[in-house]
């Protein structure tokens, strides 16, 4: 027998799970953007023998996965944590079908909130549906755990949670991974190693995939009784594994938390729990047998300890570390020190000491930076709008997109943003409790109106809703990093899968509302005339703003800049748009107004040259 080559390849979580479902077979994927999940695909699409697309949503995403499923072909659906939610549905009620092909669920979520409006801990989702999760503490164990996540699937007929966190989805780490796994390595070759991949002509099974109540209560009794052979695999497989040290100290621990303490605490025995859910009883009861103290140490909530606590086993781990926010290795050996297992100054343990007040250096040098807000690009064709809307003061339901944005100083021109697609809903209901003496505005980007907005615009227009909705049309879903959506017409599987574009206007013509407005944000003065028609109609009526990103899916550059000329009164207008390339040039005129001045980052938008009344910005000459 030949003996396999091997390569290691330094990979991100996120590239690591896109290598080990290619390894496995995968012939389906899906997804819909969110960070920090939304690398994975992308990277699954450069192998040549997956359908790999993004969807219009997660829910979506799901049934399409559950479908190739239903057709004996191994799927996987990426997701960041909130996504899930949106996928719940049908997911609830595939931990009961059970699967045919496997299907793999990465939710990846996002303690400390980098770019999220929550940090729900989507462990729970696994103990909700009684479906199997595993928790990968570096890339080699994405890389790993994924090819094994496929097996379990079919092995136990059911989907396969594995639960990502932004660290582990966005560090590099060494995988050892054979060549024919990495695409760069693969780029005209078939995975045929995989008998997966053989075709398999479709039968009918009504009592597993219709579940309807007669049927659906049989499979509810199967989910639990799968869930105890789940467990003996937890206990027996070796994917949970003990690490025996000191047998004075113990931790137990998963995910990103297993690399913190192994770097702070070496000397303890650690029972790392990979997979996770289940949790295996009986590997736990031998641990805390044989080693005297033993802690939980975990990211946000108590999920293991809980778990724990329900096969009669009580420690401590949540009195001793936060419940919200990421750990660090910091915030892990402050925590040791007070469980009484290092001492402050313990040379066993590893990592720097601690600061006064428990900082470590690099949170002091972060203090020490200039604080300021996050702004949209210089440029940004969402400015406009949210500059009129300042002006007009009107309430602004709003949504999740770089545009959140214009929520924060300077422009204070948005009043909430819930979840995707909540706008036109909110807006509506707003309307409807007759609060404000103003028409209410809702407003979301074209991404987000085809994930869930064209469903509350359908409502409103059923309803009779009167609210002015805006649709920030830049042709990508840009927050995430430029990804494609139906309004844009292409996707990952171009070859593959063909794609159509979708028209907006088409699709709100189609709803019925008959006031709709085109605008090129870039043209300030007609965005405030058209804002002001559109509130002051009694009307449901739509707003769509066209002007590409700056950013994705190219960067643009329109060959021009712009300055303030002399003269300037420093009336403060033009950095009321929040645009990063107008700056205060620290000085200041007789009335003690600061003079503001336009630098080279500039793209030459023009819209501050609209915006300011006494003509006081203009384009350079060349
Ligand atoms: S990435 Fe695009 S949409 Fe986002 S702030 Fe920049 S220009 Fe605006
Ligand atoms: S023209 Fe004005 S608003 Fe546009 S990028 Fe330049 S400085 Fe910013």
């Amino acid at each position: 027998m030949q003996a396999k080559t091997f390569h290691t390849a330094l990979l991100t979580g996120n590239e690591a799970i896109a290598a080990g479902a290619y390894k496995a077979g995968v012939r389906v994927a899906t997804g819909y953007p969110g960070t920090p999940s939304s690398e994975i695909l992308p990277y699954l699409a450069r192998f040549n023998n997956a359908i790999v697309n993004w969807s219009i949503n997660e829910k979506t995403a799901l049934e399409i996965a559950i479908g190739a499923s239903i057709g004996y072909k191994r799927s996987m659906f990426t997701t960041k944590h909130v996504g899930l939610n949106v996928a719940s549905d049908p997911f609830m009620t595939l931990a009961l079908t059970g699967v045919r092909g496997g299907i793999v669920i990465i939710t990846a979520d996002d303690p400390a909130m980098h770019s999220s409006q929550n940090e729900q801990d989507n462990r729970f989702y696994s103990k909700f549906a009684k479906v199997p999760m595993f928790e990968p503490s570096d890339s080699n164990e994405c890389f790993k755990f994924t090819d094994e996540a496929f097996e379990v699937s079919e092995s136990f007929d059911t989907p396969v949670i594995i639960r990502m966190t932004t660290r582990i989805s966005h560090s590099k780490s060494v995988v050892h991974i054979e060549p024919v796994y990495l695409p760069n390595m693969n780029l005209n070759s078939e995975n045929k190693n995989n008998s997966y991949l053989k075709e398999k002509i479709y039968i009918k099974d009504i009592e597993k995939f219709v579940m309807a109540p007669v049927y659906a209560r049989k499979r509810h009794k199967i989910a639990i009784e799968r869930l105890k052979k789940l467990q003996e695999f937890s206990n027996n497989s070796g994917i949970n594994r003990i690490e025996y040290n000191s047998l004075d100290f113990g931790i137990i621990t998963s995910g990103v938390s297993y690399q913190y303490v192994k770097e702070i605490a070496p000397f303890a025995s650690v029972l790392k729990l990979s997979f996770s859910y289940p949790v295996p009883d009986l590997l736990i009861k031998e641990f805390v047998k044989r080693v005297k103290s033993v802690i939980i140490v975990e990211e946000l909530e108590p999920f293991i300890q809980n778990e724990i606590s329900s096969i009669g086993i009580n420690l401590k781990g949540k009195e001793i570390f936060n419940r919200f926010g990421e750990l660090t290795p910091d915030m892990v050996k402050e925590g040791l020190i007070n469980a009484g297992f290092i001492k402050k100054y313990d040379n066993k343990s590893s990592g720097k000491l601690l600061s006064k007040g428990g900082l470590s250096e690099l949170d002091n040098l972060l203090k020490k930076l200039p604080q300021r807000l996050p702004a949209l690009c210089s440029g940004c064709p969402h400015t406009s709008i949210f500059y009129a809307l300042k002006k007009l003061k009107v309430p602004v339901m709003g949504d999740i997109g770089c545009y959140t944005l214009g929520a924060l100083p300077p422009l204070n021109a948005m009043d909430s943003c819930i979840s995707m697609g909540l706008a036109f809903g909110a807006a509506q209901g707003l309307s409807l409790s007759n609060s404000s003496p103003k028409k209410i505005a809702g407003i979301m980007g074209d991404s987000t109106f085809f994930h869930s907005g064209i469903t509350s615009l359908i409502d409103a227009k059923y309803n009779n809703a009167c609210f002015t909705a805006i649709i920030l049309d830049n042709s990508t879903t840009a927050m995430t990093g430029g990804q494609d959506h139906p309004g844009t017409g292409k996707n990952l599987s171009p070859g593959q899968v063909m794609s159509n574009k979708i028209d907006i206007k088409r699709v709100v013509e189609g709803i019925g509302i008959d006031e709709i407005y085109t605008i090129d944000p870039y043209d300030y003065n007609a965005v405030y005339k058209t804002l002001k028609k559109a509130l002051s109609s009694k009307n449901l009526n739509v707003i769509i703003t066209k002007r590409p990103c700056i950013l994705y899916p190219v960067k643009i550059d329109l060959g021009k800049k712009f300055k303030i000329l002399e003269g300037c009164n420093g009336c403060g207008l033009c950095m009321q748009t929040g645009c990063p390339s107008i700056l205060n040039s620290g000085k200041f005129l007789d009335n003690n107004k600061p003079v503001p001045f336009i630098d080279s980052s500039c793209i030459g938008c023009s819209i501050c040259k609209d915006i300011c009344v006494f003509n006081f910005i203009e384009e350079i000459k060349s």
